[in-house]
């Protein structure tokens, strides 16, 4: 086997790096009109649907919030065809991670992730003392097969982040099936599908198929962070059977998901049209992407979110410094394991070509500085 078992515990943590504020960029670089594309956040900006369900639920403010959620259940439960019994929600999907983390593990827990995937498994796998073991990426995707043998008596949790951040990859319905045929009982197997609405692959696996047939080996996790433009509410949901779930509800925070968040929510899974425009917008930006980088003959990896992550090479991160001081923040992917990489985050038709651009004349700088 050549996966990586770490260090354990709070000294193994290493510290979640968000993409830096636009204006800690605007203050540091004395600019004034900087783009942020490290996030992943909507370019489209919130779902008027949910912005306006916000103002109106502000002069209820002085209240609690509903601590069970009841209506936005209610209304997950409908938009997915599920019971109300088999969601939960949570101060975004980061927050149920935690409690996910917080309800399954002990010092004796052995957790599988890939590595190059989504950094807050990690953090709260060493929160609680557990074991993590990386398995590396197989040609940038996740690699179920390698998942599965590194499998122990002790292990309880494997996140499948499905599409994968930072690489964009899927796993296929075919490879999902094949290893939910071999997990054993014992092992929760939770599909971080944070950007599920953004894919449009005929082999995307409907992982929902697993809850409705009974499975209790599968926990499904996504976000209004993304596809909704809600990433500042903090709002997340949890799919599962009742008792999978129930662990996660008694480790809660009692008021999780606040009272904006609520209504947002609600609001939010009506508003279609903007669902579609962001579908589109991303779509759209996507391909002029491929077709700049192809221009500029940097390879990158065909994704099925948001983002896109292109191979820079050795000159990665000065390329990234050197975009920050043009005013284009994009994300390093060092901490990912990948430092020859950078994840661009899909934005707007303005946005995109002005990366474009100032990307352009940074890899002209660094030409020139090598020839001289
Ligand atoms: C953005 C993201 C999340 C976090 O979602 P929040 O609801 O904002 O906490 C979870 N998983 C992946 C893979 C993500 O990219």
């Amino acid at each position: 086997m050549t996966h990586v078992r770490q260090q354990r515990g709070l000294n193994a943590i290493k510290a979640y790096v968000p993409g830096k504020p636009i204006d800690e960029v605007q203050r540091e670089y004395g600019l004034k009109d900087v783009i942020k594309l490290a996030s992943n956040e909507n370019p489209l900006g919130a779902s008027p649907k949910a912005l306006a369900a916000m103002k109106k639920s502000l002069s209820r403010i002085n209240s609690y919030p509903d601590g069970q959620s009841h209506n936005l259940l209610e209304a997950l439960a409908e938009h997915l065809r599920i019971r109300p019994e088999q969601l939960t929600v949570g101060n975004g999907a980061d927050g149920l991670i935690m409690q996910t983390c917080l309800a399954y593990l002990d010092e004796e827990s052995e957790v599988i992730v890939s590595q190059s995937s989504f950094p807050v498994y990690d953090i709260y796998t060493h929160v609680m003392r557990a074991a993590l073991t990386k398995i590396p990426l197989r040609n940038l995707s996740l690699d179920l097969e390698a998942m599965l043998q590194a499998i122990s008596d002790k292990t309880k949790l494997i996140f499948v982040c499905n599409p994968n951040n930072p690489t964009g990859t899927i796993v296929t319905a075919a490879e999902v099936g094949a290893f939910m045929n071999k997990v054993p009982k014992h092992v929760l197997v939770i599909y971080d599908e944070a950007y599920y609405e953004l894919v449009d692959s005929p082999d995307y696996p409907d992982s929902l198929r697993y809850i409705r047939e009974g499975y209790t080996n599968t926990m499904i996790m996504r976000t209004f962070s993304k596809i909704y433009g809600l990433a500042g509410i903090r709002l997340g949901y949890a799919i599962a059977e009742p008792e999978i779930l129930a662990p996660l509800n008694r480790v809660k925070e009692p008021f999780s998901v606040n009272l904006l968040a609520q209504a947002a929510g609600v609001a939010a899974l009506k508003d279609k049209a903007f669902l579609e425009k962001t579908v589109a917008t991303n779509h759209a930006g996507r391909i002029y992407l491929y077709g700049e980088f192809e221009r500029l003959r940097l390879p990158y990896v065909k994704s099925h979110t948001n983002f896109v992550l292109v191979k820079i090479g050795p000159q990665a991160t000065a390329v990234q410094e050197m975009l920050l001081k043009k005013g284009v923040i994009v994300r390093p992917c060092t901490g990912y394991d990948l430092p020859l990489f950078l994840r661009i985050t899909v934005g707007s038709k303005t946005q995109n070509v002005r990366f474009i651009e100032a990307l352009e004349s940074t890899l002209q700088d660094l030409e020139r500085l090598h020839s001289d």
